[in-house]
């Protein structure tokens, strides 16, 4: 008898207002592993902003999911059933087939990871796309000084906390956003930022001159919006910016908007550099041997909010965009994680 897997597909195309409606929960009949293919049996998937881009009409990433198509994304599971002798059964592997249970794939398909640091989530986040996302906006594109300034936004997500945890430990004064008062005091006490603000309640132009009255040397962007238009204003001549992501835009029609204030730019002789992690894999093995080795040591604060269960994984994707997250946000498959 075929087993069973579910996944989640997406059932209408979201407006402005991406709502759990615009997604359904689909079971489909599993085939038998043939020779070379694995059984792999989901423990955690990922929900992540980029995922948003994929979904609308006028996405500038390629032609937009149809509707009735799963979503895809990363997800570490456990293979089950195996007919390749390089993943036998146990064997913890990541994936990019996403917002399903359990799935039948190519070994090839798959990657074994190792498993030895941490909980298998990590390699959803701080040991895998979020952390070497994290790694290259700092180590490699603005490689900040001890005692420069660092300014992230975002500071409390995934990817923002931990690079304004590197550009702490690389001796840098760092300042944050985030969205809750609740996550600046985390910000300040857990991660150790040097200053932090609540973007939706704080007038950023007035905050950032305050509190770095020299201005910034670097600036981590994560939101877009008027707080990317705060930062340039606040930007030391010479500044460097690196545009990671812009989610404050993702629900509008015009997610690629630029910042009002794009000509101080040239008054300022700022440096602007795109970050697209994508093209920064081949530097996957040494960012995440030093990330591992940090984490070991007890070096790096790795946080999670963890929604159990496929069903939700819509409410939990659609919560990034209103920040019920801090740190990474992952969607538990089996309840016993
Ligand atoms: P995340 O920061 O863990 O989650 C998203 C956070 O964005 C939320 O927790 C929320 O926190 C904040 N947010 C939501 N709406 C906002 C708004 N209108 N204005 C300001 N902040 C808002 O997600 P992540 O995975 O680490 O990704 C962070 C950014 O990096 C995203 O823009 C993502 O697209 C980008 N990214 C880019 C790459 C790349 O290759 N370029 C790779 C990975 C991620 P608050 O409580 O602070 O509002």
């Amino acid at each position: 008898m075929n087993e069973k897997a579910r996944m989640v597909v997406l059932a209408r195309r979201p407006g402005s207002n991406i709502s759990v409606d615009d997604f359904a929960v689909e079971e489909h009949s599993l085939p038998e592993p043939a020779e070379g293919q694995v059984r792999v049996r989901n423990r955690y998937i990922s929900v992540d902003p980029y995922m948003r881009l994929a979904l609308s009409d006028r996405n500038g990433v390629g032609a937009a999911k149809p509707v009735g198509e799963a979503m895809t994304g990363g997800a570490v599971g456990i293979v089950e059933v195996s007919r390749a002798a390089a993943l036998p059964v146990g064997t913890m592997v990541t994936s990019q087939f996403g917002w399903r249970d359990r799935f039948v794939a190519d070994a090839a398909a798959v990657q074994a990871v190792a498993a030895d640091v941490g909980r298998p989530s990590w390699y959803l986040g701080i040991l895998g796309l979020t952390g070497l996302t994290a790694y290259t906006g700092i180590e490699y594109i603005l490689e900040p000084k001890a005692g420069e300034t660092v300014f992230v936004s975002g500071a409390a997500g995934a990817v923002g906390s931990v690079a304004a945890q590197l550009a702490k430990q690389r001796g840098c004064r760092v300042i944050g956003t985030a969205g809750t008062d609740e996550k600046l005091a985390w910000l300040k006490e857990v991660l150790h930022l040097d200053a932090a603000a609540n973007y939706a309640t704080t007038d950023l132009t007035a905050f950032l001159a305050k509190e770095c009255p020299a201005g910034i040397d670097h600036y981590f962007d994560n939101v877009g919006g008027p707080t990317l238009d705060a930062a340039i204003t606040a930007m030391k001549p010479k500044g460097r910016i690196v545009v990671c992501g812009a989610i404050s835009q993702y629900n509008t029609p015009n997610y690629c908007a630029g910042p009002g204030e794009f000509f101080k730019i040239s008054e300022k002789g700022i440096t602007i550099v795109g970050l697209n992690v994508g093209m920064w894999f081949d530097r996957g093995k040494e960012a995440f041997g030093d990330l591992a080795r940090r984490l070991a040591a007890g070096e790096l604060v790795w946080e999670e909010t963890v929604v159990d269960g496929l069903s939700n994984a819509p409410h939990a994707f659609i919560s990034l965009f209103s920040g019920q997250n801090r740190g990474k946000m992952v969607v538990a498959i089996d309840p016993a994680r």
